[in-house]
């Protein structure tokens, strides 16, 4: 790389900084080859989830969308500095509830935009960023940037563990900044406690996860006909998302440090409790939750009954028995079907 393109990276990567991005790397668009077979091997491995994957070939090749493309900036920035609220703890992934991709009162939001004018406006690049799904592959980008690794349990782990938010830039400048992780220690030989720990058995062994095994997926993209029925008891207390192969990783001890609070995330979650998902009429539900936790879109909004009946059955208290009577009431069969499934699994008949 020549002098100019060193500085030029350089002027990113503080900017990055400045700006309060963790880390900031640079990889020429090459190097998400790689990740192109990972994904065959992963649709080899569960040739299930094919279809779903497939989706994401476009991922290990961005030039064929934007021929313009050289390089890809990827910046990483903790989550794990936020509170999660007590109540929601074990109901919703870290990563949702800190999610700022659509979030415009948040500071991620506000930063990516700010970086992203910066390098069009002051630096004259041409970018693009991701829409809400990413514009590439941001896991493996970031560890081609050795700006973290990627773990066992398929997360990015940078230098405080893997509650980490990624950032994908696509330039069209050839440019270059690779870092050495700080904490690339592998995975210890005799450590299997996020395979083991799995409730749903979706991560077979490390690196290897079934999607539509997985309570993330499940809770929050699966319909009636799939696998939830079959996996709701193993699904336990999680509504949306789950974190149990990241809370049990010894690399996230002492990493969650909850010293700020996320953007109007303290007003929000007094809103949220099992109940009061099951109570709530559909409209009330969506203004409520589906800007935030977008994976389930606005005409959806049965899930959430559904979730919180399954997870009132995986938890039951008599204080309960009321919302289940309700809930057999509701105008959507599918929120009826799962107050039945919730009262069998409990072994009560309400009428
Ligand atoms: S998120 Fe939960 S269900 Fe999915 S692989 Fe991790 S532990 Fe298993
Ligand atoms: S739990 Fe163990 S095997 Fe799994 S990601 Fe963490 S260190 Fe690796």
């Amino acid at each position: 790389m020549s002098a100019d393109s060193t500085k030029y990276a350089e002027k990113i990567v503080r900017r990055a900084a400045a700006l309060g991005f963790e880390r900031c790397g640079i990889i020429r668009v090459s190097a998400m080859k790689g990740y192109g077979e990972a994904l065959a091997a992963r649709m080899a491995r569960f040739p299930e989830t094919a279809p779903m994957l497939r989706n994401f070939i476009p991922f290990a090749d961005p030039t064929e969308k934007c021929p313009w493309v050289k390089s890809i900036v990827i910046c990483s920035r903790r989550c794990g500095v936020y509170r999660v609220p007590d109540n929601l703890g074990g109901m919703i992934g870290k990563h949702y509830l800190f999610d700022e991709r659509r979030d415009a009162g948040s500071d991620g939001y506000r930063d990516t935009a700010l970086f992203e004018k910066y390098m069009t406006d002051e630096l004259h690049l041409q970018t693009a960023s991701g829409n809400d799904y990413g514009i590439t592959a941001c896991r493996w980008a970031a560890k081609e940037a050795g700006i973290g690794v990627i773990r066992g349990n398929n997360f990015f782990y940078g230098d405080h563990g893997s509650y980490y938010s990624l950032y994908a830039f696509l330039i069209g400048e050839e440019l270059e900044y690779i870092h050495s992780p700080l904490n690339n220690t592998p995975c210890p030989d005799n450590c299997n406690l996020c395979v083991k720990n799995c409730p749903t058995r979706s991560l077979a062994e490390p690196y290897a996860m079934s999607a539509f095994k997985c309570a993330s997926f499940l809770t929050n993209k699966a319909g009636e006909d799939s696998g939830f029925k079959e996996h709701g008891a193993e699904i336990g207390g999680w509504i949306y998302g789950c974190d149990v192969c990241q809370d049990v990783c010894p690399f996230n001890k002492g990493e969650l440090t909850g010293e700020r609070e996320f953007n109007g995330l303290a007003e929000l979650s007094a809103e949220i409790s099992l109940e009061k998902l099951v109570a709530m009429d559909y409209a009330s539900l969506r203004n409520l939750l589906s800007a935030k936790f977008w994976y389930i879109p606005p005409d959806e909004m049965w899930k959430w009954k559904r979730n919180a009946l399954n997870a009132i059955a995986n938890n039951w208290e008599e204080r309960y028995a009321d919302t289940i009577m309700l809930a057999l009431r509701d105008e959507d069969e599918r929120v009826r079907e799962a107050a039945a499934g919730a009262g069998a699994a409990i072994g009560r008949t309400f009428l």
